[in-house]
């Protein structure tokens, strides 16, 4: 298992503003926030990046997306975007999966 700076949030080897947390996931506020909410959702489980799932991942893949609808009802976030980036040129800088849910502004389409 290669070291990452996501699996020592997971391990709770270095902090952070842990917003939700159940076997599966782990939801936190994102360090350099683009909107004024910014949240980062990963699965424990090492993966690199969407591409790099499988059939196996399928209920990892729904629950994520229902840990953002869960986080979003708590906090009361009505409109937001979900994005994942895959790899480099999609912006992806750090390679374990992660949605980022993104709220309090308004935002363009398409996206930059
Ligand atoms: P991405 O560019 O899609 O790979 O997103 C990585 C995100 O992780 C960026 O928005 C970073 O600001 C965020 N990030 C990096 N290190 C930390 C950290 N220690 N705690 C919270 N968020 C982080």
């Amino acid at each position: 298992m290669s070291d990452n700076i996501f699996l020592k949030i997971i391990n709770k080897e270095i902090p952070a503003d842990i917003l939700y947390e159940d076997k599966i996931s782990i939801a936190f506020n994102d360090v350099n926030p683009q909107a004024p909410t910014h949240i980062l959702v990963i699965p424990k489980k090492e993966i690199k990046k969407l591409s790099t799932t499988d059939l196996s991942d399928q209920d990892l893949l729904g629950h994520l997306l229902l840990v953002v609808k869960k986080i979003t009802d708590k906090y009361q976030i009505k409109d937001y975007r979900v994005v994942i980036n895959n790899g480099s040129k999609a912006g992806q800088t750090i390679f374990h999966l992660h949605l980022h849910i993104l709220a309090g502004r308004s935002f363009n389409w398409p996206p930059g």
